[in-house]
């Protein structure tokens, strides 16, 4: 006998990024859609997970991280935000959806309001569900993708509990400016109960120049916000899932009370190789200049073919509207595309409660030139 159940998350499905993966592998296509490198890490970084494991760093780490690892995350965070978090601020987790996930459900009671701006990458809104709460949505439009504080301060009101804020942007390459930073230092000066999830997760990939503003920069935002980052993103590692939250010691509590149950730690032997690699800071400081050029490199590529690209100005991501090639709904044309073209990408619907379908898909450019270059071959022929 089968069971029916009620599911808590009726609008759920598989995430587009495995639908999307396991199409890529099925038609052999290059795949362009899941958000990870196709190049390796730095071999000194393997080496030094194989040393911890062979001196013997196999078993639990402690809950929030192991101490040398937070000592050198507070190292590198002051020395890019102005700003020294006590390593008693530092939680270790498993990815930073983890993180996203223990922050929201710590902190939003059933009936609690959080505001996301849309497209929204798509692990906020279920722990939100799950928690009770109900989403917000604040609309991006293509292909400029503002972030809109007029609308923001309409929908604010004595039950908001938590708003998400995401720079560099997954998945349209939008940037949170000084200027955006500033409404919502303003806005959290006004209302006392809002919290701030702030996804930082692509810090490092900012293009033109541009810097990254980051909540810990702003004294009044960083005491109210968990600000999230991704070891994996940064070392080319995303399947070690290492990510991190920094929070004040109230946000930190009510966090860790989420963690310790949730994954309890991370990964021993790779916390201690990146306590010790973290401090060659050129490893990150290239990155802006290192995912730029990628960026360029397919645009370059890119330039005979129908789509029409909007320079990205940070993340792994660039978006691109195929409105001269096809009329067909988004999941569907990316389906084809896969199929026919041999290219997997995400459609960008599926990051809009309501299905928004602007003609438009998201490409992960970090790859190698040649992957991006033989992508590119492929769609400049449709
Ligand atoms: N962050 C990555 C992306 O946007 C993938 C994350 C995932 O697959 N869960 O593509």
């Amino acid at each position: 006998m089968s069971i029916s159940l009620e599911s808590r998350l009726p609008r759920v499905g598989t995430t587009i990024f495995s639908v999307m993966s396991q199409l890529a592998q099925e038609h052999a296509a290059i795949n362009l859609a899941q958000g990870f490198p196709d190049f390796e890490c730095s071999p000194e970084l393997l080496e030094l997970v194989y040393k911890y494991m062979r001196d013997g760093y196999n078993q639990y780490a402690p809950m929030p991280g192991v101490l040398p690892l937070r000592e050198a995350l507070a190292t590198k965070i002051a020395s890019q935000y102005q700003f020294s978090p006590s390593p008693e601020n530092i939680t270790l987790t498993c990815g930073a959806t983890e993180a996203c996930f223990s922050a929201i459900t710590s902190v939003v009671r059933p009936g609690d309001e959080v505001i996301l701006f849309e497209p929204a990458f798509d692990c906020y809104v279920p722990a939100i569900e799950l928690a009770g709460g109900i989403p917000v949505y604040i609309p991006m439009h293509y292909p400029h993708y503002q972030f809109d504080w007029q609308m923001v301060r309409e929908k604010v009101n004595s039950k908001t509990r938590l708003i998400i804020i995401n720079s560099p942007h997954n998945p349209t390459g939008a940037l949170l400016s000084k200027h955006d930073m500033l409404e919502l230092e303003h806005l959290v000066i006004e209302k006392k109960n809002l919290i701030v999830l702030s996804d930082e997760v692509y810090e490092h990939m900012v293009f033109d120049g541009l810097p990254h503003e980051s909540v810990l920069k702003y004294a009044a935002l960083r005491e109210r916000s968990f600000a999230i980052f991704s070891l994996g993103k940064t070392y080319h590692v995303t399947g070690w899932r290492m990510g991190y939250c920094v929070a004040p010691a109230a946000l930190t509590k009510e966090f860790r009370k989420v963690h310790q149950f949730n994954t309890f730690s991370v990964h021993t032997p790779s916390q201690y190789a990146m306590a010790e690699f973290i401090s060659k800071k050129e490893e990150y400081l290239r990155l802006p200049d290192f995912f730029e050029k990628k960026r360029d490199y397919f645009l370059s590529a890119m330039k005979k073919s129908n789509f029409e690209m909007f320079p990205s100005k940070g993340s792994y991501f660039q978006m691109a509207s195929y409105k001269n090639i096809s009329t067909q709904p988004d999941v569907q044309f990316a389906r084809w595309l896969v199929e026919e073209a041999g290219v997997a990408v995400i459609p960008t619907s599926v990051f809009y409660h309501n299905g928004v379908d602007e003609h438009v898909v998201r490409f992960c450019i970090a790859k190698k030139e040649e992957t991006l270059q033989a992508a590119a071959d492929r769609l400049c022929k449709i």
